[in-house]
């Protein structure tokens, strides 16, 4: 099915959904283009310095997706036999097809979430190996932000990674949403959303940024680090085949959207806590306060089998979520207040019958 602006469709399953705007458009054409492979895009270039100028990092490298962002970083500061510390929930552990193990013989610690989606210091601190032959070598920490659209609180980075630095371990940030956790932590304490962005990746030693989510851009990730970490990243993309040609094309409509559709997230929280609202008070259904743009609705009692169900319902009145773990709603650059008023009333509707 085609969806995006002018699809009939309200397509709530992800913000990866998103069309690029005719503007953004105009941006990818217009972008000078060379082979990146020989370092020689001026667009690839141009979006690698402005990502890790904003973030405050020496370089950055472009590359396909997140997922390919994760493993080029997880690569870089691992080697075989080492470990990363990461939550049970953490895309770059769970969602990743296990990549890190399968191509770098890098050894997962998984801990479980507090419920603020932190990882207790505590609890990390108690997972870090001594050095012993019987184990793996702790080398790194990997925390995520947003995650599943929680923001994970200014002070507890702080600590975590400070936590890591005194034990001697690297920090990455899976800041796929990076800019979904810089807009909520810019609303709460009343400033700026590059500013929290820059503030929130500096406690890392690299972060990883997705483009193509809340951003808008169609495809394209960015790794940023210190220059020699790059250079290391730079080879193992190569080796996952992420090495691309004219990719001035794609990064163009990332520049584009690091440009404009960064102060713009927060209308999709405004939208996600309309949706909230709109569902509060739904019997059968528990509704999750969101905090950034992503909305979580668990269903209980006798509803707690009819998730299929729902779906179904909403996908016959136009409207697409996804179910895969908890019933999941994401607002987005193709979702207005028109849409999320659409949603309620489906949903509210099939509740009623
Ligand atoms: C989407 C996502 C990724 C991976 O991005 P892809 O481009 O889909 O590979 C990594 N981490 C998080 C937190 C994500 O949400």
């Amino acid at each position: 099915m085609r969806t995006g602006p002018k699809s009939p469709f309200i397509d709530l399953r992800s913000d990866t959904v998103t069309q690029p705007t005719e503007a953004m458009r105009a941006a990818m054409m217009a972008a000078p283009l060379g082979d990146d492979v020989f370092g020689g895009d001026p667009s690839v270039n141009a979006l690698q310095e402005k990502i890790a100028g904003l973030l405050g990092f020496e370089a950055a490298l472009f590359v396909p997706t997140g997922t390919q962002s994760n493993l080029c970083a997880i690569l870089a500061h691992c080697g075989r036999g080492d470990e990363y510390i990461v939550g049970q929930q953490q895309h770059c552990y769970r969602w990743e097809g296990g990549g890190a193990a399968v191509l770098g013989s890098v050894q997962p610690q998984p801990i479980e979430h507090a419920q603020d989606g932190s990882l207790p210091l505590a609890r990390i601190a108690a997972e870090i190996k001594p050095d012993d032959a019987h184990f793996a070598r702790t080398r790194l920490l990997a925390l995520e932000n947003t995650l599943g659209g929680k923001r994970l609180p200014f002070d507890y980075l702080q600590a975590a990674t400070q936590l890591a630095a005194d034990k001697g371990l690297q920090r990455h940030l899976d800041g796929a949403r990076l800019f979904n956790a810089a807009t909520a932590q810019a609303e709460a304490l009343g400033t700026d959303v590059y500013a929290e962005a820059r503030r929130i990746a500096q406690c890392f030693d690299s972060v990883s940024v997705c483009f193509s989510k809340g951003l808008g851009a169609p495809v394209g990730s960015a790794l940023c680090g210190s220059r020699d970490f790059i250079a290391r990243a730079h080879r193992i993309r190569k080796m996952a085949g992420g090495g691309m040609r004219q990719a001035g094309l794609l990064a163009a409509a990332a520049s584009h959207a690091l440009d404009h559709h960064v102060r713009r997230l927060r209308e999709d929280h405004a939208l996600a806590r309309q949706l909230a609202e709109g569902l509060a008070g739904i019997p059968g259904l528990s509704v999750e306060a969101p905090q950034s743009n992503i909305v979580f609705v668990d269903l209980q009692g006798d509803a707690v089998d009819r998730g299929a169900q729902l779906l179904a319902h909403l996908q016959s009145q136009g409207i697409l979520a996804t179910g895969l773990y908890r019933l999941r709603f994401v607002t987005h650059l193709d979702v207005d207040a028109a849409g999320v008023a659409r949603a309620v009333a489906a949903i509210r509707a099939f509740f009623a019958g």
